[in-house]
C-alpha cells in the first residue's frame, strides 16, 4: 500500500469511530460492542505507532468522549476530566509499573502503593460544592467542556445537596460515576441494550422528570478543582468522601506489588455475579497525591492510573435456570438462564448448552457458578462449572422425556451410518400438533428463503400466532385485516403494505415452496432436487396417493434420511389439509428444468452484499436454470461477480485483480432478459 492508501484507511477508520462515539455518547445507543469498538481504535493506535506521517486531533490517543450534545448548555472544566488507559494482562501492569518508576527515576525496591477501586461501568459526573452547596453539576463531555445536567443530577437521591462537615473544602468539584443497579435495569432493559446505555441515556434526558423516574444511583472517587482540601492521598480521600455523606465502593482496596494487584483482580472477577451493578475492571491509581502531581498526565489520560479491564469475552455468572427452547424440526435445545453479566459490553442474560449430552458431559445443573464465553457472534457458551461453589444440595438436571410444549414423548434419532444415537433429542410430534414446532415452522414459511414475506417477520408471526390470528400457513393468506387494524402498533398503511405484500408473494415457484413448509431434512437444495422430480404442485401432493417413496431414491442427492423425513411429513393428516388449502391460495409455478445449452452454460457466478425484491437463492436458481453454476469464492475460475448493497469488499478487490466483471442486480436481470 503507498502512503496516499495508508492515510485514506487511516482516515475511514477514524470517520467509523467519531460515527460510534457519537451513538455511543450522545445518542447513548451503541451499533457495535466495546469489543469492536477498541478493535477499530488499535487499528488507527497501530496504524500511528506504524507510520509517523499519520498524525489526527481527532485520534482517540488525544481525544475523551465526545464534544458535548447541543441538548444541554456546554460548561468549561476547571480541571479536565480525563479517560483511563487500559491494562489487559499481567505485563501491561508490570510495563505500567516500571513506566513510572522510570519517570520517578526510583529502582524496582521503590514501594508504590495503589488504590484499587472496581470500575463501574456507568458515566462519570463532576459535582460542584461551593461552601458546602452542591450548585452545578456537569458530564465529561470531551473532557475539557462538559453538558450541564445539575437538574438531572438533583434528581438522584445519592448526591448530598448539602454537606455540613467542618473539614469539606470550600470549593471542590467531588467527581464519580453515575449508574443504574442491575435490579432496576432488570425493569427497563427491553429499551436498552446494557446498564451502562441506561445510566447515560437516563442522565442525559432532556426532561429532569423523566431522569427521575430512574433510579439512578452515585458513587464517587475522585475530584477536579478544589479549594481547601485537606488530604495527601487517594485512599485517605476516598474515606473523607464516605464521611462527608458520599457513598464509595465498599470493594476498594489500598495494594502494593502488581502479584497482589492481580490476586485482588481475579477475587473481585469472581466477586463480579454478587455485585447489583456492572464492572468492567478495576481501576489502579498511586496513591500518593505528590507523586500523582509529578507523573502528571498524557494527552487525555493520567500517568498515574490504569484500568484492569476483565476479559471481553468470558466472564463468571451463576445458572438461574435451564430453559427448553423447541425448534422447528422439533429439536429440543437446553438454554441457561444466568445471572445477567457484562462480557465485553454486551449484557448476556442466555447461555447455549447445545443438547442433553453437553449437559451430562459438563454435568451443568441450576445454581452452579460457571464461566461463559462470548466471541464475535457465536452464541454464549458455557465453557467450564466451578465445583468448588456447586451447592451441596443441587441436583443434576434431568432433561425432559416429554416435549415442554406438547407433552409428546422425546426421541433420538439412531444414527444409521455411525451407528449411535443422534445427542439431540426431539418431540416427536409432527406437523401442527406441538404449539411451539408450529410457530418455528410458521416463522420459517415466511423467512427469506422461503416465501419472503415483507412485513411479517418473526415477532409478528409470533403475535399473530398468540392471537390465534395465524395457526397454519393458510392462515397468512386469509388475514382479517379490519381486526389486524385494531390492534396495537397496526394502523392503516402497515395493514395496506402487509397485504399489499402477502398478495405479492401469492405466486411461489415449486422448489420455494416446497422448502417453505419445512420438511426435516429438506433444505433449500434438496427442495430444489424434489421440484425438478415433481415437475408440478398437483403431483407433489397427490404423491402420497401413489405411494412410490422408493422412487425418490433414485433422484441424485436424495438419500433414506430425506425419504423417510418426506413419509413422515405426508403421513401427517394436518400436513395434507395445509396442502390442500394452501392449494386454494396459491400459484405454484411448475419447475423449470435446467437447460443443457442455457445462456449461462460454462459461465460461473458469485453473489456478495445484500440484493433488493429477490433473494439469493432465487438468483441462484435462475443460474442453474440457464445452464450456469454459481461458485462460493472469488477465483480466476468466476466470470461475474454480482454484487447488491454493502458487498464484502475482499471479494470486489480480488474480483478486479483478478479482471473479473463486476455487475450489480439490474445487469445481471438484463442479462437474463437478453436473447442469446
Ligand atoms: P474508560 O471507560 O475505559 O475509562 C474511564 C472512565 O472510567 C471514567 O471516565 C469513569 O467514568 C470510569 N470510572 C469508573 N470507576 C472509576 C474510578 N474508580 N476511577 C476513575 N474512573 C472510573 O474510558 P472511556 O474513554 O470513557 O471509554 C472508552 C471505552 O468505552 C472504549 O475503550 C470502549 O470500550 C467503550 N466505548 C464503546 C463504544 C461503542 O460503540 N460500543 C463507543 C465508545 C466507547
Amino acid at each position: 500500500m503507498n502512503n496516499k492508501k495508508i492515510e485514506g484507511l487511516y482516515i475511514k477508520k477514524l470517520k467509523l469511530l467519531e460515527k460510534y462515539n457519537i451513538e455511543y455518547y450522545i445518542k447513548s445507543k451503541p451499533s457495535v460492542s466495546d469489543n469492536e469498538y477498541d478493535v477499530v481504535k488499535n487499528d488507527i493506535l497501530s496504524l500511528e505507532k506504524k507510520y509517523d506521517f499519520l498524525k489526527s486531533k481527532n485520534s482517540p490517543s488525544q481525544i475523551v468522549g465526545h464534544k458535548p450534545s447541543k441538548n444541554f448548555k456546554k460548561v468549561q472544566h476547571k480541571v479536565p476530566m480525563l479517560s483511563l488507559s487500559n491494562a489487559f494482562s499481567e505485563d501491561d501492569l508490570n510495563n505500567f509499573e516500571n513506566r513510572i518508576l522510570n519517570f520517578l527515576s526510583e529502582q524496582k525496591n521503590f514501594n508504590i502503593f495503589y488504590s484499587c477501586e472496581p470500575k463501574i461501568d456507568g458515566i462519570s459526573a463532576s459535582l460542584f460544592y461551593k461552601k458546602g452547596v452542591f450548585t452545578k453539576g456537569l458530564s465529561r463531555g470531551d473532557g475539557k467542556e462538559g453538558e450541564d445536567i445539575t437538574s438531572n443530577l438533583l434528581t438522584i437521591k445519592d448526591i448530598p445537596k448539602k454537606i455540613h462537615a467542618n473539614d469539606f473544602p470550600d470549593e471542590i468539584d467531588i467527581r464519580g460515576e453515575v449508574f443504574i443497579q442491575n435490579s432496576d435495569f432488570e425493569d427497563i432493559k427491553d429499551k436498552f441494550a446494557n446498564p451502562r446505555n441506561a445510566a447515560s441515556g437516563s442522565l442525559r434526558q432532556k426532561n429532569p422528570k423523566d431522569t427521575e423516574k430512574i433510579p439512578l444511583k452515585f458513587i464517587a472517587y475522585t475530584f477536579g478543582y478544589q479549594k481547601n482540601l485537606k488530604v495527601q492521598n487517594q485512599f485517605d480521600y476516598l474515606k473523607k468522601l464516605s464521611e462527608w455523606g458520599f457513598k464509595t465502593n465498599p470493594l476498594n482496596k489500598l495494594i502494593n506489588g502488581v502479584n497482589n494487584l492481580i490476586q485482588n483482580y481475579n477475587e473481585v472477577e469472581k466477586q463480579r455475579i454478587n455485585l447489583d451493578f456492572d464492572i468492567d475492571g478495576i481501576v489502579y491509581k498511586v496513591n500518593d497525591f505528590a507523586l500523582q502531581k509529578r507523573l502528571g498526565n498524557v494527552a487525555n489520560a493520567p500517568r498515574w492510573a490504569i484500568a484492569h479491564k476483565f476479559s471481553s469475552n468470558k466472564a463468571v455468572s451463576k445458572i438461574l435456570d435451564i430453559d427448553i427452547q423447541i425448534g422447528r424440526t422439533g429439536a429440543l435445545t437446553p438454554v441457561a438462564k444466568v445471572k445477567p453479566i457484562n462480557i465485553g459490553g454486551v449484557t448476556v442474560s442466555n447461555a447455549t448448552l447445545h443438547n442433553e449430552d453437553e449437559i451430562i458431559r459438563k454435568d451443568i445443573r441450576i445454581g452452579d457458578t460457571v464461566t461463559i464465553e462470548r466471541a464475535g457472534d457465536v452464541i454464549p457458551h458455557i465453557l467450564s462449572v466451578d465445583l468448588k461453589k456447586r451447592d451441596k444440595k443441587s441436583a443434576k438436571f434431568i432433561f425432559p422425556n416429554k416435549c415442554p410444549s406438547c407433552g409428546s414423548k422425546t426421541i433420538k434419532d439412531f444414527n444409521s451410518i455411525t451407528k449411535k444415537e443422534d445427542a439431540v433429542r426431539r418431540c416427536s410430534s409432527e406437523g401442527y400438533d406441538c404449539e411451539k414446532i408450529s410457530i418455528e415452522k410458521l416463522k420459517h414459511f415466511v423467512s427469506k428463503d422461503a416465501f419472503n414475506i415483507d412485513g411479517l417477520g418473526k415477532k409478528i408471526v409470533e403475535n399473530f400466532w398468540n392471537l390465534k390470528i395465524i395457526n397454519f400457513p393458510h392462515d397468512i393468506f386469509r388475514l382479517d385485516f379490519e381486526k389486524i387494524e385494531k390492534l396495537d402498533g397496526w394502523g392503516d398503511l402497515s395493514v395496506k403494505n402487509l397485504n399489499y405484500s402477502i398478495n405479492q408473494k401469492k405466486k411461489i415457484s415449486l422448489e420455494r415452496f416446497i422448502y417453505a413448509l419445512g420438511v426435516r431434512h429438506i433444505g433449500l437444495e434438496n427442495a430444489k432436487l424434489l421440484a425438478k422430480y415433481f415437475i408440478s404442485f398437483n403431483k407433489f401432493k397427490n404423491f402420497p396417493k401413489q405411494n412410490k417413496y422408493e422412487e425418490l431414491l433414485n433422484i441424485d442427492g436424495i438419500g433414506e434420511t430425506q425419504v423417510n423425513s418426506i413419509k413422515n411429513f405426508f403421513s401427517n393428516d394436518t400436513n395434507l389439509k395445509v396442502l390442500n388449502e394452501l392449494d386454494k391460495e396459491l400459484t405454484v409455478d411448475n419447475a423449470i428444468l435446467n437447460k443443457k445449452n442455457g445462456k449461462f452454460k460454462e459461465k460461473t457466478f458469485l453473489v456478495t452484499g445484500k440484493l433488493y425484491g429477490i433473494s439469493r437463492a432465487e438468483v441462484k436458481s435462475l443460474i442453474e436454470e440457464n445452464s450456469g453454476t454459481t461458485v462460493s469464492s472469488v477465483s480466476n475460475k468466476l466470470n461475474y461477480l454480482i454484487i447488491g448493497e454493502k458487498p464484502t469488499r475482499r471479494k470486489v478487490e480480488s474480483a478486479r485483480e483478478l479482471k473479473v466483471k463486476i455487475i450489480d442486480q439490474d445487469e445481471f436481470l438484463m442479462m437474463l432478459k437478453k436473447t442469446s
